[in-house]
């Protein structure tokens, strides 16, 4: 086994017996490495931990293209790259797997460091594709695997600091050897769902290897445009839903619960921080607001019309700017209905996640104001008062029509809808007594 190490170290790499030596060490008679044979060389490389070789790598040009080359033998790559990813013991060696590959950014940042972008990127990734697990399609324990977050944490330490062009090869780059939008054409053209597999392999992707493992929001901002701003508005409806939208635990993305169900507030809040990032891209360099807005009327009728609850928590979530931005857009386009309806069920979602009642009651306020004639004021008022009997007629018509225990759900919506009435009423009632 040994033996074989070795004649591969001296086939891969061309400095092996001689060229060893510093450019101080040259001044002087002979350099210490230059007296050393390959093999202990090798031998002391091995002694060192990825942190001393990344920092021994910058000692001189020589020794930099030397480990180069060590990095590149198979032995090596065995033992530090091939990790085995799947059913960690326990989160501590968990992160130290993550560590480790914190530690392989480090070594690649430093010896690539001479190297042009485009041969940096050529050079890891030669070293780097044979692995499985950092590959869409070929891990057959995934989810649960950590091959994604590990690849993740390396890009993200090799990357840091580069700057915004560098980034955008390093994408294409990635798109060019990972298929990516190929893949992604593949399930935003089909029906939702249809390609489950597919679509949860490139979440995986995606988040654990592009936008999870930075920080600073601005980052994440950038990776998620560059994966977005590929397709048109449909598809980033659809793309953003995949990425961050609720989970099964089946591993499916649940686009029929968002139909039927009430999706929790867990289930939508990656969903809803996603939409904030893009929202919150201040100088609007690649998202307007209308841009956004019609991302989230698009997303919210995938596959078909999302319950109004469902809609109506995302916005809450979503906060004020957003939620007023949408309600404000439909007011303007005289959807009276529509504001209607998601102005009943934020005052269901208020009352069921425990949100300050106020809050609704200034958000009609401030629609209120959008409406310019009177007439339009009061159409707005009375739709919403009507639709508040209208939405407690169906629950009830759904328990008068079902089995006695299904119905429970929808029983405890009906109680929590009057009770959110009678919170609001109060609320508005309240605010209009403190003028005078
Ligand atoms: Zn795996």
């Amino acid at each position: 086994m040994t033996h074989k190490y070795h004649r591969s170290c001296k086939a891969h790499h061309p400095y092996a017996s001689r060229t060893v030596s510093t450019r101080s060490q040259c001044r002087t008679v002979q350099g210490f490495f230059d007296r050393l044979p390959a093999e202990v060389l090798d031998m002391i490389l091995e002694c060192l931990s990825v942190m001393d070789i990344s920092v021994f790598s910058m000692v001189s040009k020589a020794i930099n293209s030397y480990i180069m080359g060590y990095v590149s033998t198979q032995a090596w790559r065995n033992r530090m790259i091939m990790l085995k990813f799947h059913h960690p013991a326990s989160p501590t060696q968990e992160d130290c797997i993550l560590d480790h590959y914190r530690s392989l950014g480090v070594l690649f940042k430093r010896c690539t460091l001479l190297l042009p972008t485009k041969d940096r990127l050529k050079f890891i990734y030669s070293k780097f594709s044979q692995v499985p697990c950092f590959t869409m399609e070929r891990c057959t324990s995934s989810p649960g695997c950590l091959g994604f977050s590990s690849y993740g944490v390396f890009l993200q330490t090799l990357i840091a600091g580069w700057d915004e062009l560098e980034c955008h090869r390093v994408f294409n780059f990635l798109c060019e050897f990972t298929n990516l939008p190929r893949k992604i054409e593949t399930i935003v053209n089909g029906k939702p769902g249809a390609s489950h597999r597919l679509e949860l392999q490139i979440r995986l992707f995606c988040r654990n290897v592009l936008l999870d493992p930075w920080e600073n929001r601005r980052d994440t901002l950038f990776w998620l445009t560059r994966i977005l701003k590929l397709w048109p508005m449909v598809s980033q409806a659809r793309l953003l839903f995949i990425l961050y939208g609720p989970l099964l635990p089946d591993g499916k993305i649940g686009w029929h619960e968002m139909l039927d169900g009430v999706v929790a507030q867990c289930g939508l809040w990656d969903l809803a921080k996603a939409v904030i990032l893009l929202y919150t891209d201040i100088e609007a360099k690649d998202w307007s607001a209308d841009t956004l807005l019609g991302i989230i009327e698009e997303m919210t009728v995938l596959p078909e019309a999302w319950h109004t609850e469902n809609t109506a928590r995302l916005l809450v979530l979503c906060g004020n700017n957003i939620c007023y931005s949408v309600l404000a857009s439909r007011a303007v386009n005289r959807r009276f209905l529509d504001i209607s309806r998601l102005i009943v069920f934020l005052i269901q979602v208020c009352e069921k996640d425990g949100f300050c009642m106020s809050w609704p009651v200034k958000m009609m306020q401030q629609i209120c104001r959008v409406f310019l004639t009177s007439e339009d004021k009061w159409s707005f008022v009375k739709g919403v008062e009507s639709m508040l009997s209208e939405v407690a007629m169906e629950m009830y018509e759904v328990i008068m029509a079902g089995d006695r225990n299904e119905d429970m759900d929808t029983f405890q919506s009906l109680c929590s809808l009057l009770n959110a009435s009678s919170h609001f009423h109060t609320e508005m009632v309240y605010m209009f007594l403190k003028k005078d």
